[in-house]
């Protein structure tokens, strides 16, 4: 019997080497993984080439340790392990936006580590108001353009981008309905479910994975029951840039009897919040989306928005008793703004929990015993 719709998420989020070399085959096109998290996706998409998302495997960083330093991030870690493991030999090319110090210094290690033919770096810049910031966002996007046009060796039309726009809007559309579905009714699906959900998305050609998605809305309105029934405590969580979570955390989660209804992740909503609005030129349609300010991203430099007041926003707007901060080991922008928002959070009587997300986790006893207690503050408030 077929694998159901959020079956074949779960499958592909947690081999997609294996989906992925299969798809290239069948396709015969080139992939190009993107490092996550502003990659104008749609560019490559009118190529003709596939669009990734970089992930982190599940494995142990071991022959990478040779050319990525310890403190680095999961994903950079993870990432260049894979280079040198030669995991990623199917990968055709490698774009890389210079958002944080670690992304800054993955030219260097990818000129040690990899052998792929083609590795684009951008540099999108911070959210200044000055008309500068957008128009060198513009020249960047032009750059990327031809960049593509010589790999792929197919020109990028009009028609070619406006199709791609109009596919990811789509997903867009189609990811936002089954969040709906979700805040309507917590529990109907469980965290690591939601989670190879979205992680799909960023695997598979939006196209195929439209076709996916509309799948995934029909299961879940098919399903009598929610997967969690008893009365729980609604959370959402926060942070976790440019990677996916261990499901191990999002289960510990629910079995201590909390449920997710919301989040601002990066393997979640802020992946597929706002969609491009098409104001005439295609590329001024995605530069003002990477221009929006909210959801607040601590890479994009904006000192003015307040992602705090965000956070609340979301919580608030869901019921949700409790915020779970996510946070990605030695990951600096998220460190960065954390001491801020946990000060405002405890300053505003909201509870919240500070769990980190690390590439190899040997015990999650901790991360338990630490929800645990934040489970306990929670049934008091
Ligand atoms: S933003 Fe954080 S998680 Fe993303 S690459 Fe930089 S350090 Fe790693």
């Amino acid at each position: 019997m077929d694998k159901k719709p959020i079956e074949q998420c779960i499958e592909i989020s947690t081999n997609p080497y294996d989906y992925l070399k299969k798809w290239k085959i069948d396709n015969k096109k080139k992939i190009i993984s993107c490092f996550a998290m502003h990659i104008p996706e749609e560019i490559v998409f009118a190529s003709g080439m596939l669009p990734v998302i970089s992930w982190r495997s599940n494995e142990s960083v071991t022959m990478g340790h040779s050319h990525v330093a310890t403190f680095n991030c999961g994903l950079t870690r993870s990432f260049i392990d894979d280079l040198v493991k030669e995991k990623l030999d199917f990968i055709d090319g490698i774009v890389v936006n210079r958002m944080c110090l670690q992304a800054q210094g993955l030219p260097f290690l990818l000129e040690q580590a990899s052998k792929v033919p083609y590795i684009e770096y951008l540099s999108l810049p911070a959210l200044y108001d000055e008309k500068v910031s957008y128009n060198y966002l513009l020249d960047e996007f032009n750059r990327f353009k031809t960049g593509l046009e010589k790999v792929s060796g197919n020109t990028i039309t009009d028609a070619t981008l406006n199709n791609a726009i109009d596919i990811y809007n789509k997903n867009r559309e189609l990811l936002s309905e089954i969040y709906e579905l979700r805040r309507k009714n917590p529990g109907i699906i469980k965290g690591k479910e939601m989670h190879a959900v979205v992680h799909s998305s960023m695997l598979m050609s939006k196209d195929i994975n439209n076709t996916l998605l509309e799948k995934v809305v029909e299961e879940l309105n098919n399903r009598k029951q929610t997967l969690l029934k008893d009365d729980r405590i609604k959370v959402i969580t926060y942070g976790g840039l440019c990677q996916t979570v261990n499901s191990e955390i999002l289960d510990i989660i629910e079995d201590l009897g909390m449920v997710i209804v919301d989040d601002d992740i990066f393997v979640g909503s802020k992946y597929f919040a706002n969609p491009v609005e098409k104001t005439g030129d295609l590329y001024e349609s995605l530069a003002n989306r990477y221009m929006l300010k909210t959801p607040p991203c601590p890479t994009k430099g904006d000192y003015k928005t307040d992602w705090t007041d965000y956070i609340i926003e979301v919580a608030e707007k869901n019921n949700a008793k409790g915020i779970i901060s996510l946070m990605i080991k030695y990951c600096p922008p998220h460190m960065c703004y954390y001491p801020d928002i946990k000060n405002k959070l405890a300053a505003k009587g909201i509870p919240e929990i500070l769990v980190e997300v690390e590439h190899e986790i040997i015990s999650f006893e901790q991360v338990k015993t630490r929800l645990q207690t934040f489970v306990e503050i929670l049934q008091g408030v």
